[in-house]
């Protein structure tokens, strides 16, 4: 039965373990989706995880597709990054000081990412995207930032402007205890829409000091533009002296080892990272143009900085992630897991009469239930994916949940899929589906 109140995850003990963590937690969660406020009931507590799945706390086994949100490509616990990880832990856990194994993931990143010449670590995604767009602002010496609606960026004041991920869930546009002030150097416009962009520049051009953009979206389920809207972008950005960011932090190494920039033929002036890098401990990084990155301190005036930036254990994660990311072979075998998982279960969901599209990008893909309006296109934009049935995921979530299948618990957010996951993994999943499928189509 996959009625809300009636699954196995509100079990007593999950529901004996969130009023627990009410006490003394707000909401009971440390970041807001992990409040199941999208899909109703009760949060999974989680204990441990291997590979393709993790384990609540009384032992049941979920194939997760959430992937702590973008991080575990190679599955949880991967026995090269533990080891690296327990030998750096060996080694003291933060010196304040450099390291070689900055040196190692800064000239990887570069060799890989060639739009990027220099980088600077930090401790999220948050810290970079918002240094990213302080340096754009001090190496412009212009105030505007441009954003598009339904994207994510971390929860940094200038940022949280029609944004997406848990903003969307909550119902707010944007945060309260944003000053107006703040607010309105924002200026926010329709995701893959090349003449939103063109207008944008024509009204505002040189004041603008960056565009920031998630080049594949996976805050507002996932969108892959069209190869227009990044030309436009790209081509407006040089033109105005407007500095161009792609915020990788979702798609960088996730959707391909050059990452989402590759995937269109568009060079950024900046980038930022995060998840992936850091194999799952705190971590994200901004980077870009030598000329540009020069002017950040210690070369330069515009200030940034981290007690943990850089940290020995995440640098060390983030090595042994690259030793097994650059393996021959390793995204296209990712990607035909994706392919196999989407194509089923769009299959699967026609077989059942259910209106149900997928995205898909390297090791990431995104569901929609879409009614008639989308019978023949995907939606394109925030306002489309805003149209698509979010009551409808939600029973989808919670009969999968119960049939152990752990998805994003949010209709707004994208999937992940990790090398770990095996052949009997994706076809469990999609006997899950058909029989959620059928029981919503009863
Ligand atoms: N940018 C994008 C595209 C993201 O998806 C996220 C987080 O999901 C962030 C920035 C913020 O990163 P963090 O949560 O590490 O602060």
């Amino acid at each position: 039965n996959s009625n809300n109140s009636n699954n196995s995850n509100n079990s007593t003990t999950n529901q004996l373990l969130f009023k627990q963590a009410k006490a003394h937690i707000p909401g009971g969660v440390n970041s807001p989706v992990r409040a199941f406020a999208g899909v109703g009931g009760t949060p999974v507590f989680i204990s441990r995880a291997r590979g393709s799945k993790m384990y609540d706390t009384e032992g049941k086994p979920y194939i997760d597709y959430v992937g702590s949100w973008g991080p575990m490509i190679l599955g949880h616990a991967h026995p090269h990054i533990i080891e690296a990880v327990k030998n750096a832990a060996d080694d003291g856990l933060s010196f304040g000081a450099p390291t070689t194994f900055e040196t190692t993931v800064a000239d990887k990143i570069c060799e890989l990412i060639p739009s990027v010449e220099l980088i600077r670590m930090t401790s999220s995604g948050t810290e970079a995207t918002m240094s990213a767009i302080r340096l754009a602002r001090g190496y412009t010496g212009r105030d505007k930032i441009v954003k598009f609606e339904g994207c994510y960026h971390g929860h940094s004041d200038s940022l949280l402007v029609k944004a997406g991920s848990g903003m969307l869930d909550i119902g707010e546009p944007s945060s309260k205890g944003v000053p107006a002030d703040f607010a309105k150097h924002t200026i926010t416009i329709r995701y893959n829409d090349p003449q939103a962009i063109k207008d944008c520049f024509a009204q505002f051009g040189n004041d603008i000091a960056c565009v920031i953009v998630e080049p594949i979206a996976g805050n507002m389920n996932m969108i892959v533009p069209t190869q227009e809207f990044h030309d436009t972008l790209r081509a407006e950005c040089t033109a105005h002296g407007a500095v161009l960011i792609f915020d990788e932090v979702m798609t960088g190494f996730r959707v391909g080892l050059q990452s989402a920039q590759a995937h269109f033929g568009i060079t950024p002036d900046l980038t930022t990272f995060g998840k992936i890098i850091g194999a799952g401990l705190p971590v994200g990084a901004f980077g870009g143009k030598r000329e540009i990155m020069e002017c950040i301190a210690p070369l330069g005036g515009v200030y940034q900085a981290g007690t943990l930036s850089g940290n020995p254990l995440a640098m060390r994660a983030g090595i042994a992630m690259f030793d097994l990311l650059t393996a021959e072979g390793f995204y296209d075998a990712l990607s035909e897991k994706v392919v196999y998982l989407t194509d089923n279960l769009e299959q699967l969901a026609k077989d059942a009469g259910i209106g149900f599209k997928t995205t898909r990008c390297g090791g990431m893909f995104g569901m929609f239930f879409t009614d008639g309006a989308f019978d023949n296109q995907l939606p394109q934009n925030f306002e489309e994916v805003c149209q698509c049935d979010a009551q409808k995921f939600a029973i989808f979530f919670h009969g999968m949940l119960d049939r152990g299948v752990y998805l994003a618990p949010s209709a707004f957010e994208a999937a992940f899929i990790s090398s770990e996951h095996s052949q009997e993994d994706l076809d469990a999943t999609l006997q899950a589906a058909k029989e959620v499928f059928s029981e919503m189509a009863k």
